[in-house]
This record gives C-alpha cells, sequence and structure tokens, in this order.
C-alpha cells in the first residue's frame, strides 16, 4: 500500500516507499523481517522528521492491530498495546478504579509513541510518562519478539528510544489507586519577583503560560488532587470564567476548571478528549534545562521577548521529576519545560527558534525529541551522558539499522 502522509499539524510529508497496517502480529513480524528500512507511526503528533523512513523505507501504522488495554488488578499494573492512545487507555484504567501517575496536555496521543520521544505532563514530583512503563514488548529487525522489563541492563534505553531499537508491540505500566484533581486557573503572574521553586510546587501539576507580550504569565493552571490539603495562591488572581491558554481560543475544549472536582483523566489534560483540540494550524518547540536554572533562563527569554511575541501563539512553562531514561531529556536532572507553540509558518519560525536556542545555551537544553528544534547532532550527543550505551543496544538488536532513521542517524552517529 502506497499513499502520501502527513503528520497531524501537516508541516512533515512523510518520505516513505510504502504505508503498511498489518492486521495481526504475525503479518508484522513478516513485514519487519522482509524490510531493510522500517519506522513506526504512532499517532503522528510530532512535528519533525522522527517518525519518517525515508524513501526507500516502510512506513508501519499499528492502528488495525487489535487495541488491548488489559488491567491486572493484583500487580496494579495495565498492559497496552503498541498502537492505542491515551484517551481509551485513561478511560479503561478509570473504569477499573486506577489512575496513571500524569498526562500530557493533549490525550489523543498513542501511548508508544508518546514515551519513545520523553513526552511528560507538569509537577515536580511526576517524572515523563515513560517512567510508569515497567516492561517493553518488541518485535525486532529479525521479526522477533524481545521483553525488555525493569531490572533488565538495558531498560535505561528501551523505553524513551527514538523508535530505534524496533516495533513496541505492548507496554505494561505502573497504576495507582484512582484520584480526583480540580482546576484552578490564576491570571496575571509578573515574572519579576517570581519564586518558581514555589510555585511551581503549588499544586500536583503547575502549568504556567505566557505570550511573552509583557514580563509575567497570562494564566497559571493549578492541578489539583482533591486528597492533597489546598494550599493559597497569593501571587496572582483566580480566574472568573474558564480560559483557553491561547488568547481568543474557545475554553469550551479546555477540561473543567473553576475548581470543579472530576476524574484524573478529565482534569491533568488541558485538553477534552472528545474534542480535537485546534486544527493543527501551529509548530511546537520546548527545551527541557536543569530546574534550579529555571530563574535564569526566564530572564533570558524575557529579554528576547520582542522578537518571540510576534511568532508565538503560546508558552508554556512546566516542571518534569528526573528519569532515567538514558534518552530522556529529562534524564538525571529535575527539569523545568520551556515550550512554544508558534504559528504555523517554517521559514519565520526557524529563525526565532534558533534566537531562543542561543538565548537558552548556556543552560544546556535538550530540546523535546518530537518538536522543532535546530541544535546540531553533534551538540545534541554532548548532552546525553548515557548515549554510549544506547548506542550499544541499538547495535545489539538492530545491527543492520533496520530502524534507523535520517534522524536518529545523524544523532548516533558515529555508531561506534
Ligand atoms: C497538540 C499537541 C500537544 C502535545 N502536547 C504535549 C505535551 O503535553 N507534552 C509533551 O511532552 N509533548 C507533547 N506533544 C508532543 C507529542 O507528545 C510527541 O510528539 C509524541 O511523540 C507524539 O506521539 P505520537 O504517537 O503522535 O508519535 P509519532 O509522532 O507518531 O512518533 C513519535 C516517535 O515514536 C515512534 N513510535 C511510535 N509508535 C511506535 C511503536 N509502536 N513502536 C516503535 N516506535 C514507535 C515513531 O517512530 C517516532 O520515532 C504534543 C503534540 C501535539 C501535536
Amino acid at each position: 500500500m502506497t499513499r502520501t502522509l502527513t503528520n497531524w499539524a501537516g508541516n512533515i510529508t512523510y518520505a516513505a516507499k510504502e504505508l503498511h497496517r498489518p492486521s495481526s502480529l504475525d503479518a508484522l513480524r513478516a513485514l519487519v523481517a522482509d524490510s531493510s528500512r522500517v519506522r513506526v507511526l504512532g499517532s503522528g503528533h510530532s512535528f519533525n522528521e522522527i517518525a519518517e523512513p525515508g524513501a526507500d523505507g516502510v512506513l508501519l501504522s499499528l492502528t488495525a492491530l487489535p487495541p488491548g488495554v488489559d488491567v491486572d488488578t493484583a500487580a496494579r499494573t495495565v498492559r497496552v498495546s503498541g498502537g492505542v492512545r491515551y484517551a481509551e487507555l485513561a478511560r479503561r484504567v478509570h473504569e477499573h478504579g486506577f489512575a496513571l501517575h500524569n498526562m500530557a496536555s493533549l490525550p489523543h496521543i498513542s501511548v508508544a509513541g508518546s514515551v519513545a520521544t520523553g513526552t511528560h505532563g507538569s509537577g515536580v514530583t511526576n517524572g515523563s510518562l515513560a517512567s510508569a512503563v515497567r516492561e517493553v514488548e518488541l518485535i525486532t529487525a529479525d521479526g522477533s519478539s524481545l521483553t525488555i522489563g525493569r531490572g533488565d541492563e538495558r531498560f535505561g534505553g528501551a523505553v524513551t528510544s527514538l523508535g530505534a531499537l524496533g516495533v513496541v508491540t505492548a507496554l505494561t505500566l505502573d497504576l495507582e489507586p484512582d484520584f480526583e484533581v480540580s482546576q484552578h486557573v490564576f491570571t496575571e503572574l509578573p515574572l519579576e519577583d517570581l519564586d518558581f521553586e514555589t510555585v511551581a510546587a503549588s499544586a500536583y501539576s503547575v502549568s504556567l503560560f505566557t505570550d511573552w507580550g509583557h514580563p509575567g504569565f497570562r494564566q497559571v493552571w493549578l492541578k489539583r488532587r482533591t486528597d492533597q490539603p489546598l494550599p493559597d495562591f497569593p501571587w496572582a488572581a483566580p480566574a472568573t470564567k474558564a480560559m483557553h491558554p491561547v488568547p481568543g481560543m474557545p475554553a469550551r475544549n479546555c477540561t473543567e476548571q473553576l475548581g470543579v472536582p472530576g476524574p484524573w483523566h478529565e482534569r491533568l489534560p488541558h485538553f477534552r478528549a472528545e474534542f480535537t483540540p485546534s486544527s493543527g494550524a501551529e509548530l511546537q518547540s520546548e527545551y527541557l534545562l536543569a530546574r534550579s536554572d529555571a530563574p535564569a533562563a526566564l530572564d533570558a527569554l524575557d529579554a528576547i521577548r520582542g522578537t518571540i511575541a510576534p511568532l508565538l501563539q503560546i508558552c508554556e512553562v512546566r516542571t518534569v521529576a528526573a528519569d532515567d531514561q538514558w534518552l530522556s531529556p529529562a534524564y538525571g536532572r529535575d527539569t523545568v519545560a520551556l515550550h512554544f507553540t508558534w504559528v504555523e509558518e517554517t521559514e519565520a519560525v526557524l529563525p526565532v527558534v534558533r534566537r531562543v536556542e542561543r538565548a537558552l545555551e548556556p543552560f544546556e537544553p535538550r530540546p523535546h525529541w518530537g518538536k522543532v528544534f535546530t541544535v546540531p547532532p553533534a551538540v545534541l550527543r554532548e548532552r546525553y551522558p548515557r548515549l554510549g550505551e544506547f548506542k550499544a543496544l541499538v547495535e545489539e538488536l538492530d545491527p543492520a539499522g533496520t530502524f534507523t532513521n535520517a534522524f536518529v542517524g545523524d544523532f548516533l552517529q558515529p555508531l561506534s
């Protein structure tokens, strides 16, 4: 089957020889074993060529495979198959009286694609979504099955793997008891005298939004667990109506606010599962750096806000707890994540992306793997101290480079 396919934002048309949607694991196995270049497409929400196999390669979608979500109540885990999205996973987990520790802003993204790129929500004690994964089931280049779980010395490379190890056919995730969250929006938090650590820790999950039109945050979203105390938030005024983080966009697409308690999966994402959050008319970039550098990094962005603001829809600041996935942008450091939703004009946006990267350079940021960035591969390599181990894992599992595309290959070069 051959056809032209773009990502969600429409800024990437994937170069591929063929697109396949196998409907059984045996068919998937045979396709992989017969192909010299393969990449898997998740839900296509990345903004760069990370999923692209190249003109001579096969793009595989897992959407025709049976969508398994199996909760193990006794073990407090869920096994989810490779093509499933968070919205479906969360609904099923909640039905069983359990919860995931966190979610990204959007529930429409696939689980396997999200953890492959280090996707995260917010919260000083919340690791990236990959940190909930305890076992990965793969089909490797020769078509055979391999399971890598916590405790295996290869596990550090197995989850946030950029799709470079094989086809992830299932993931097993830790669950916690179901919990409720209430969402409170505050407006107009000044940057001056901002105590970032205190603000970021003032709820289970905190997001700060600015359009960089002025030195401060237009909105702060607090997602409070109802089983935890409600600290005061004296630094900004509570919103009196529901709001969308992007000025002028309708709040009806957003998860319920104004402090109304609700299940975790209907409050932790910013956008409702039943609505398409926006048209896709946007580009995104994000840089993850040490949380202790947040005040200085925000000042560095404030100094260039006149350059940023004209092409920006919204900037979101979140936190991520350190994790131990070798290629995770939050590897080894408690992190602040500085996110930019740009207008969809690539030519105009790229020079501003470069300007942002120059401003943040002193903080050695790691770009989000699924978003737009221009940091050269040689610089990126220096920012991942466990890269050598990851390369060794790729060589072990995929010596012919079946799952290595141009994006990943540029980063991994030289392989040994
Ligand atoms: C509107 C929007 C909101 C977003 N919000 C957030 C956010 O809140 N936080 C955040 O961190 N990021 C966010 N992102 C970024 C997004 O989470 C990542 O780009 C993520 O990778 C998307 O998952 P996907 O399934 O669409 O991946 P794709 O773009 O389809 O693929 C990403 C990578 O995963 C690999 N992959 C996918 N499935 C498999 C599989 N089964 N086996 C092997 N490899 C696989 C692909 O080959 C590719 O390398 C957002 C993106 C959009 C468009």
